[in-house]
């Protein structure tokens, strides 16, 4: 089995770890917000990508969510007042009979 001559300098060692932990930043500002993006990525504030939109923005989708949502309550409600007025025989079982 081969073993090494001698131990690596500190240095040496230190070197090699220095550029394990180099980060490569490039930055870029939108286009359309201004805002600090990655180059050649999509921004992450607005969804815009050179001017197109790419992307629905977390705060978009939370929107959407509660537009949904009230649809759907507003659904909820219209079926609970409609009901009650039947199950009292007020309005279709009376005419039926
Ligand atoms: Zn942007």
């Amino acid at each position: 089995m081969p073993v090494p001559k001698r131990q690596h300098s500190k240095s040496r060692t230190n070197k090699r770890a220095a550029g394990k932990h180099k980060i490569l930043v490039l930055s870029n500002n939108c286009t359309v917000c201004k805002a600090f993006t990655q180059q050649h990525a999509v921004c992450q504030g607005c969804g815009f990508y050179k001017g197109v939109k790419i992307l629905r923005t977390k705060d978009e989708r939370a929107q959407e969510r509660k537009i949904a949502k009230k649809m759907r309550e507003n659904a909820m409600r219209s079926r609970k007042v409609a009901s009650p007025a039947e199950a009292r025989g007020e309005g279709t079982e009376g005419s039926e009979k």
